[in-house]
């Protein structure tokens, strides 16, 4: 039975059968809003707290149903696509019911623990299995404390292996709220050159490798993500000041590479947003072979890819 009363969260995804958020086969719930813009983000989706309207134009049929069935005036036809004036939208969903192609969707709902909840068990026994779970991801979980508490209280109960995948971009406290309930972080390390934290993430690093280093000596179970982003943290310096850092820390179980890639950037289109690493290229398998090499070096344990 849950205990009430319980209460809602925004969720933008819910993947299953996922095999890169944590070990075995998982779960995957992914939280809107992240207080961090990593301009290399694959999920602009889960940026913003609040849901939003995404139009995706290779769908789209130019018949003009959607902006008949807008109220607000927020959608009008140009050339055979259409133009979204997001100040205006709510977004309501109007448009997307009437739209004959599935060109318009909304990202993000809210959800009730229960609702999620449910779809967790569905695959109880995939996780028996294969000693998988589910996974918190985002966006970034944190911003929403008690709902991602209210979930792990849940998954706890029914002895639910839990992940949560953090940024680490947020008060201790929170963190230290939910950590008994955490079997495993996956926490994100972008750049230890604060400036270049700034500008690329728009936040400074301070806070995030101060909670890393406190969740560490509180005897949680870590592992690190290093996204590879060629030309910005990339550099053998970087590398070196971040497998320092990391090696210099107690119960982090490995560091998995996460190489740059553009998938995302349709998303980015879709939601009416710009995308500014435009001119960066994925990095080489020799770069990721060195950067892998150069953290072995320093005794760590690191994998390439997620999981
Ligand atoms: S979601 Fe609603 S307000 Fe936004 S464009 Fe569609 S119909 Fe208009
Ligand atoms: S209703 Fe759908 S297919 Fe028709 S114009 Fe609007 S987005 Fe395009």
């Amino acid at each position: 039975m849950l205990a009430a009363p319980m209460k809602n969260g925004v969720i933008f995804d819910i993947r299953k059968y996922s095999i890169h958020d944590g070990p075995g086969i998982r779960t995957t719930v992914f939280f809107k809003g992240c207080p961090l813009r990593c301009w290399w983000c694959h999920n602009p989706e889960g940026q913003d707290v609040e849901p939003e309207l995404v139009y995706r134009k290779s769908r789209c049929l130019g018949c003009d149903e959607c902006s008949k069935s807008c109220q607000r005036e927020a959608i009008s036809l140009v050339a055979q696509s259409i133009s979204v004036n997001r100040e205006k939208c709510v977004p309501c969903n109007n448009c997307c019911r009437v739209c004959p192609s599935d060109a318009l969707s909304i990202a993000g709902k809210q959800m009730t623990v229960k609702e999620i909840l449910e779809e967790i068990e569905k695959d109880r026994t995939f996780y028996e299995e294969s000693r998988g779970g589910v996974t918190f991801s985002g966006g970034e979980p944190l911003m929403q404390p008690d709902f991602l508490n209210a979930l792990l209280n849940e998954c706890k109960e029914r002895a639910t292996h839990t992940a949560v995948n953090t940024c680490g971009f947020a008060q201790y406290e929170i963190i230290d709220r939910i950590r008994d309930k955490v079997d495993l972080f996956l926490y994100d390390i972008k750049t230890m050159d604060n400036r270049k934290h700034r500008k690329y993430t728009g936040a400074s690093n301070e806070q995030i490798l101060k909670n890393l280093k406190k969740l560490a000596e509180s005897g949680s179970s870590i592992v690190i993500s290093f996204p590879i982003i060629p030309g910005i943290n990339d550099g053998d310096k970087n590398v070196t000041r971040t497998a320092e850092f990391i090696s210099s820390l107690p119960n982090i179980q490995q560091v998995n590479l996460l190489p740059y890639h553009r998938a995302g950037i349709e998303k980015y289109k879709n939601l009416g947003k710009p995308y500014k690493l435009d001119k960066i290229q994925p990095p080489s398998n020799q770069r990721v072979k060195s950067v892998k090499e150069k953290m072995e070096a320093f005794g760590i344990r690191v994998g390439i890819g997620g999981g």
